[in-house]
């Protein structure tokens, strides 16, 4: 080959965006086309009346991946944004409004514990050095691998008998066996929630998740997350990777077992490679049937993560009782789970969280106002519906009043919600889940879609949907983990 390969990368999510920096300084010409106006895909973004909103991740976790990624391109975090601690890093609020905030301070929190359920504060101690086990060998090497064949499992670490009994338990039999106080044990359930699914589905590897939360803490970087999507797009753009917005991919072209390039609008890209940051399931529809990894039954039989309803609200008054980010488990947990993931119906007294970034960040909204991002998980299957909306926000702020003692449907001087059909819409997600594939244990590892296409040799996926998983930073290894496969494809064929 006489010209440097050309790497056509569909999506400018973070997955994308990552793989995109990798592929740039391992050499390659790296295009990146986005369907939407700016970067960050789910790290989404909007600001109206004098409010700025996150609209989709709001939990900095994992710090260390970020850096990591940083420091590859010569970086660091406080280059792009300050990295704030948050104490409490969140509060969850039970029925009678009795909260209990996760202290950053581990003797303080072992204190919360211990005022819940006398003797749990040894067991939580016990609890989090064997989750720090966990967690020190999943984020080490074996993260990072493909896990494209049985191969990838040949590894000391996966071994580990920490690690090997992990995977046939689940995370709520273990949390069961240890606390028996209700609070408790949804406190320890809750993080894997953002693994898509209910803590007896997620196998106990993923206590790694309370490691991070309750260990590593919750950071919030100033500005607000949106800050992740201007710095990759940065360290892009500085590593000479080309991005178009309003730039959607509308075709893959093939000869015989290879792409040659795609079609954006009327013209033609010739690409080396392509790799594909967008949904999977969408990336798949691009091609004929014959050449697609999985069929449409396969994508039926997989239990997705919920898709989410959220309303955005200026609030025209400060909020003293809320924090940074606050769980609302004061309504019935199972009867909400079950219409989530059971009979796909809408929840009336809902589970819900608040962001409310303003109570850290001055620039996120006018003084003495409140900037609330409010979450509720829903079916994938549910039908979008104004009448439910509706009656979930009448509901969710009559809760909050109660909790804060104040009054604020009078206060909000900013509303807008997006639900199922955001997702469709603006990602090309399927059935508009919002965070991809649930991670239990058949659809964990090796059992993810694959990043490689079968067929077609120089084609290859990214991002939530495959390994690692759902998440910021699993997305940021994904991209890194496709990278490294794309330059073994073209070292191989090119040389
Ligand atoms: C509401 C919500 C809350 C979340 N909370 C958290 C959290 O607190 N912490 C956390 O770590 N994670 C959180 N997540 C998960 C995290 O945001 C995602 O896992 C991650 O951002 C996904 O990145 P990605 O690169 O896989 O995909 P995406 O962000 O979806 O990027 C894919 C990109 O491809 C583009 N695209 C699609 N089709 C085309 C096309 N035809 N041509 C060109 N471009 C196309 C899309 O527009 C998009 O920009 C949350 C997600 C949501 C939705």
């Amino acid at each position: 080959m006489n010209h440097k390969p050309r790497i056509v990368i569909i999506g400018a999510g973070i997955s994308g965006m990552s793989a995109a920096c990798h592929l740039s300084r391992m050499g390659f010409e790296v295009t990146v086309f986005e369907k939407n106006e700016q970067p960050g895909g789910r790290i989404d973004f909007f600001e109206s009346s004098g409010f700025a909103f996150d609209m989709g991740p709001s939990w900095y976790w994992m710090p260390n991946v970020f850096e990591r990624f940083y420091e590859t391109f010569g970086y660091k975090t406080s280059d792009f944004y300050q990295l704030i601690p948050l104490d409490p890093g969140f509060e969850i609020v039970f029925e009678e409004n009795k909260s209990f905030p996760v202290w950053k301070n581990l003797e303080q929190l072992y204190e919360e514990f211990e005022k819940t359920e006398p003797g749990s504060a040894e067991k939580f101690e016990q609890y989090l050095k064997k989750s720090k086990k966990i967690y020190e060998v999943a984020m080490g090497d074996m993260v990072y691998k493909p896990y494209l064949s049985l191969l990838d499992f040949i590894d000391p670490q996966a071994f580990n008998p920490v690690l090997i009994k992990s995977v046939f338990t689940t995370v709520s039999k273990e949390v069961r066996k240890l606390f028996k106080h209700p609070h408790l044990r949804q406190l320890l359930e809750f993080p894997v929630i953002f693994l898509g699914s209910t803590a007896d589905k997620i196998p106990a590897l993923y206590h790694l998740m309370n490691y991070a939360a309750f260990v590593e803490g919750t950071w919030y970087p100033e500005g607000g997350m949106y800050q992740i999507a201007k710095a990759f797009e940065t360290i892009a753009k500085d590593l000479g990777v080309q991005f178009f917005y309003n730039t959607p991919v509308k075709k893959l072209v093939l000869e015989g077992n290879l792409v040659k390039g795609v079609h954006i609008d009327n013209d033609y890209i010739q690409a080396d490679a392509v790799l594909s940051s967008a949904d999977y399931v969408f990336t798949e529809k691009l091609l004929p049937k014959s050449y697609r990894n999985y069929d449409e039954s396969y994508w039926e039989k997989r239990t997705f993560a919920p898709s989410a309803l959220l309303f955005y609200l200026g609030i025209d008054k400060p909020l003293p009782k809320l924090r940074h980010h606050t769980l609302f488990f004061d309504a019935d947990f199972e009867s909400h789970i079950a219409k989530v993931y059971n009979t796909h119906q809408w929840p009336e007294n809902p589970l819900f969280y608040v962001s409310a970034t303003s109570k850290t960040d001055k620039s996120v909204a006018p003084p003495d106002k409140e900037n609330l991002v409010i979450l509720v998980p829903i079916s994938v299957e549910i039908e979008e519906n104004e009448e439910n909306i509706d009656a979930i926000y009448h509901n969710i702020i009559s809760r909050l009043e109660k909790f804060s003692g104040e009054s604020i449907a009078p206060h909000v001087v900013f509303k807008k919600h997006v639900a199922k059909k955001h997702f469709i819409n603006r990602y090309n997600s399927f059935k508009g889940n919002a965070y991809g594939l649930a991670n239990t244990l058949m659809q964990t590892a090796i059992f993810k879609p694959k990043m490689k296409n079968h067929k077609i040799k120089n084609l290859f996926y990214t991002g939530q949907l495959t390994v690692p998983g759902p998440g910021v930073p699993p997305c940021i290894i994904s991209g890194e983990i496709a990278a490294g496969l794309i330059q073994n494809f073209l070292n191989l064929h090119y040389e």
